[in-house]
Parts: C-alpha cells; sequence; structure tokens
C-alpha cells in the first residue's frame, strides 16, 4: 500500500514537471516591472514593490503611541498607469493573516475607510464591494482581489499585483501582499503612530491606490503623497490622500 502511494506522489510530480498547467505562478518574479503572465496569455501582470526608507540609527524600544505627527499636503500630481478598474470591484481579505498586532477586525474597518477614500478620489467612478474572505495569502489569478499578510522577500514591506489585459486595459485580478516578516500596527490616526513599527492602514492606502492605476512617485517632491514609493515606521502621512493624489486618481477616470 505504501509502496503505491509513493508511485502515485511521484508519478504526480514527473506529470507536473511536463505540464506546466500545475505550476502556479512561480514564473512571475517580486521585482517591480511588467511581465506577461505565463499561465494566461494576454494577461499582463505589473508588480510593485513597496520598499522601506533607509533609516539611520535604530529606533528605540518600548513601542509607545507617538502623536502630534505631522500629515502635510502636497499638490504633486501623482502619475497614472494605464489600466482602469471596472466600475463595479470586489475586494477579498483574509482577516485570518493579520497579524495580532493589528487585530484580524481592523482589516475590514481599514479596507472600507481606505476604499472609500479612493472611490470619492476617482469621483464615484467606481465602487468597491466587500466580497466573501479569503483564505489565501498568495497572488494568483483566481478571480480574488486578496488583501492579506503573507511571505514576500526580505525588503519589501508590501507587493501588490496588478494583472489586465492591455488590449483594453480593463483589469483582471488585483493582489496585496503585505509582508508578515515585519513589525506592524494600527494606530487609527492620521496624527498618531505606534514606535517601532508600520502603520498597516498606512501602506494598505498607498498600495490601494495602484489598484486604481496610480504610478510609485519617488522624487522628493513626492514625499508627502500616498503614493510616495518608500515606507517607513512610524509613518501615518499616506492614510490621507494629498492633493495631488486625488487629482491624479480623478484625472484617470474623468477624461
Ligand atoms: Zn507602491
Amino acid at each position: 500500500m505504501i509502496k503505491r502511494v509513493f508511485l502515485f506522489i511521484f508519478c504526480f510530480i514527473l506529470i507536473g514537471s511536463f505540464f506546466p498547467v500545475f505550476a502556479k505562478n512561480s514564473d512571475i518574479p517580486e521585482v517591480a516591472g511588467t511581465y506577461n503572465d505565463p499561465d494566461h496569455p494576454g494577461v499582463r501582470v505589473r508588480v510593485f514593490v513597496h520598499r522601506i526608507k533607509p533609516e539611520k540609527g535604530k529606533p528605540t524600544p518600548p513601542n509607545p503611541l507617538i502623536c502630534q505627527l505631522p500629515d502635510p499636503e502636497s499638490s504633486s500630481q501623482v502619475a497614472a498607469e494605464n489600466w482602469l478598474l471596472p466600475v463595479q470591484w470586489t475586494y477579498n481579505l483574509n482577516p485570518d493573516s493579520v497579524p495580532s498586532t493589528v487585530g484580524k477586525d481592523n482589516l475590514t474597518i481599514m479596507a472600507e475607510n481606505d476604499f472609500e477614500s479612493w472611490s470619492q478620489a476617482t469621483g464615484n467612478r467606481i465602487i468597491f464591494t466587500k466580497g466573501t474572505n479569503s483564505t489565501t495569502n498568495r497572488q494568483s489569478l483566481d478571480y480574488q482581489n486578496v488583501v492579506a499578510w503573507g511571505r514576500t522577500s526580505g525588503t519589501a514591506l508590501a507587493v501588490t499585483y496588478i494583472r489586465y489585459y492591455p488590449d483594453n486595459n480593463l483589469v483582471v485580478d488585483v493582489d496585496t501582499i503585505m509582508n508578515n516578516k515585519f513589525p506592524w500596527s494600527w494606530s487609527n490616526s492620521m496624527t498618531c503612530a505606534y514606535q517601532n513599527s508600520y502603520d498597516a492602514e498606512n501602506i494598505l492606502t498607498h498600495e490601494l491606490g495602484h489598484w486604481i492605476g496610480l504610478d510609485d512617485m519617488y522624487e522628493l517632491s513626492y514625499q508627502d503623497a500616498t503614493m510616495y514609493g518608500y515606507g517607513s515606521k512610524m509613518e501615518v502621512k499616506k492614510t490621507t490622500l494629498t492633493d495631488g493624489d486625488k487629482i491624479g486618481a480623478y484625472t484617470i477616470y474623468n477624461q
């Protein structure tokens, strides 16, 4: 009996190696860039990697809530990529993947806040709806648009994968994976943050900006924008959109 089981597993691996249909998105690198989806001809994948801003010196323990943080305004218009979300867009949260320091129930609250901000920024051209919860914490073209904590490469705070058809620029699938190796928290505030950790809503708001079609901005003139490409510990200013973020979003859907 045991021999048969081993024979079955062996055959399964052998067949799997000959037919790439068994491969699961392993060919899409976790590196910022645009790729063809090897498993789905005609679908292009844009990968965004949210990097950490290099810090000087070491943060000091413990973990107090620090308030009166700046939330500066910026009118630098954020650039757009070339995809569009359909008018109705459903998202799928994975509460069980949320770090306990953030709280699984808080993901729903954060997501509702942030999708609403971006919906308004587009002039309510996109209506976001919360779908069934997901148990996956990996990106794939499965028609679930997932927000989850999972494994990403060492220096990425979060990675967002946008799959779209280049023929009409319509998005077909989006996934955001937050890196569970980093310390996370949620202050539920625009001006307070927990020291020594990354504010979950701060980074999530940025990632959802990619969903609607905005690019990463790395120039210093964008350092106060939600779409600034670097993230820092104890940063919450990305949770509120700047005028430049809003104009960028509005321009995509109102031309
Ligand atoms: Zn980004």
